[in-house]
Order: structure tokens, then C-alpha cells, then sequence
């Protein structure tokens, strides 16, 4: 299996006994490869839209020079690819914000409905791009709750936008608010919000490794629409500082459900 020992031998002075320690090192080779792995996709995410800038540069200086309509193109894919740039490295502060901060318990008072209704307002421009309604379900009162109310709007900006992208042309992503729920895996109440969307839905098999960084069901599609891989990573690293869970839930061909519980006091988690 892949449990790695150091095995540690020291000679016992003055006896014929020899001292043997083993030390348990297989999380240590574990998070040192994962890092490793984690260097090496973030070099070849970065490097991608990279040599797609030089390549055209150097067209631009030679057999495009004097070609307009070219050169207009070009400078087109070239803005394309330099934003891509910049939402990678914009995800990666985010990640490495998130994980720095996910031992500091949140203390901030917070409406969720306020929080819910700020991402939906300004995710609108995209969803009226995408020619896809946001249906919001949620009661009229306020949800109060303590959390961190920047890192809540990523999460949610995060799952809607991903069931605006996924979820394809004039179809509708459903987000629904219920609150005060009781779930079995926390002390006190919670709060639920499930993401729906009526897209292609996800195969199974790729579900339990979607919130690992750069992991993609579909790479190809992911980044036809711009993706980088890290939203959900970073959407799980929010939800643990919250003591909060996300569930995921999808049918091929109808469609993908997020669901998200966060206790109403993480302190009591
Ligand atoms: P990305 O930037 O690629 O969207 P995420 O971490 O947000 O990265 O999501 C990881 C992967 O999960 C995506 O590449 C996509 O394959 C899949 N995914 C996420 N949300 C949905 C959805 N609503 N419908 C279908 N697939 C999804």
C-alpha cells in the first residue's frame, strides 16, 4: 500500500541490542508530492497561454506587421489569453488567502440573504449574456449568521457562476435559500443553499474529485469557458474555515445540484 516508515538504527553502547525506530512518514511524502504536483500543473497552466502570447508577438513582429485585419485578430486572442493569465493568478491569491485563513475561526456578523442577493446582482450581467435566468427561492427575512461575508459571496459567486457557464443557453439556475435547518453532521442550526442548474450534469466517477485544484471533469469545456480549476477548491477551503459542507449531486444529461450547509455559529462546530 502506499504507508511509507523511515527506519531509524542506532546501536545500543555497551549492549548487543540494536535500536530500530520507525517513524510513520507517509502524510509527510504525501503533502511533499502534493505540492510537487501542485508547482508543476500551476507552471503548465501558466505556461500555456504564455507561449500562445510569444507565438503571436513574434507574428505580429514579422509576417503580420503590416497586415491590419490580422493583427487586429491576434491582438484580440492575445487580450483573451493575458486575462486568462489574470484569472489564474487572481484564483491562486484567492486559494492562498483562503488556505492561510482557515484556521482563523469568523467572527464577523453576516446576512446570508443580504450576501446571497449581492452575488445574484452581480452575476446578472453574465447570466444576461448567457441567456440564463436566475430563479432565487428565499424567505423575506434577514438570515443572520456569523462568517466571513467576502469569503461567503465567493462561494456563491463561485457555484452560481459555474451553473451559469455549465448549465448552457437559455436554461434557468434555480438558487434556493432555507434556513434553520437541522443537519445531522452539526451541533446547531444551519443554514442550506442548493445551486441548480439543467445542464449536461457531471459523470459520477469525477464528483469526489471535483473540489481538488485543477481538476477538471471536462478540461476541454473548462476552458473553452475560461475556467482555471480552482473554484471549487477554493469554495471548499471557505466552507471548512465555516465548518460548513458542500454536497454535490448530479444526473448526466439533466443536470447538476450544489448543495452548501453552513452552521449558523461556527463556534458551536
Ligand atoms: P473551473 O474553473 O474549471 O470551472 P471549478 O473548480 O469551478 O473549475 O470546477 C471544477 C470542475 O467541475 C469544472 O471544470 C467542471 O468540469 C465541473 N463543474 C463544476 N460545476 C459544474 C456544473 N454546474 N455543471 C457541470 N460541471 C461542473
Amino acid at each position: 500500500n502506499d504507508t511509507r516508515f523511515q527506519v531509524y538504527v542506532s546501536a545500543v553502547s555497551g549492549s548487543d541490542y540494536v535500536l530500530l525506530s520507525f517513524q510513520d512518514i507517509t502524510q509527510l511524502t504525501k503533502a511533499s508530492q502534493m505540492r510537487r504536483d501542485f508547482v508543476a500543473n500551476v507552471s503548465h497552466e501558466l505556461r500555456t497561454p504564455l507561449t500562445a502570447l510569444m507565438g503571436f508577438i513574434e507574428t505580429l513582429r514579422g509576417p503580420a506587421r503590416d497586415d491590419a485585419p490580422a493583427r487586429d485578430r491576434f491582438l484580440g486572442i492575445m487580450t483573451g489569453e493575458a486575462e486568462r493569465m489574470n484569472r489564474l493568478v487572481g484564483d491562486l491569491l484567492s486559494l492562498s488567502r483562503v488556505e492561510s485563513e482557515e484556521r482563523l475561526r469568523p467572527t464577523q456578523k453576516v446576512d446570508l440573504r443580504y450576501v446571497v442577493q449581492s452575488t445574484l446582482r452581480n452575476l446578472n450581467p453574465l447570466a444576461v449574456e448567457a441567456e440564463v435566468s436566475l430563479v432565487p427561492r428565499m424567505a423575506d427575512n434577514d438570515l443572520p449568521m456569523i462568517g466571513d461575508s467576502d469569503q461567503l459571496l465567493q462561494v456563491f459567486t463561485n457555484l452560481i457562476e459555474n451553473a451559469i457557464k455549465y448549465g448552457g443557453k437559455g436554461k434557468t439556475v434555480e438558487i434556493d435559500v432555507e434556513t434553520t435547518l437541522r443537519d445531522p453532521s452539526l451541533r446547531g442550526p444551519a443554514v442550506r443553499v442548493t445551486v441548480i442548474d439543467h445542464g449536461p450534469g457531471i459523470d459520477p466517477l469525477h464528483i469526489p474529485r471535483l473540489t481538488e485544484r485543477f481538476y477538471r471533469a471536462d478540461s476541454h469545456r473548462s476552458r473553452a469557458l475560461g475556467g482555471t480549476g480552482l473554484g471549487l477548491a477554493i469554495v471548499k477551503h471557505i466552507l471548512s474555515r465555516h465548518r460548513g459542507r458542500l454536497k454535490i449531486d448530479s444526473e448526466l444529461g439533466k443536470g447538476s445540484r450544489f448543495t452548501v450547509i453552513l452552521p449558523l455559529d461556527p463556534a458551536q462546530d
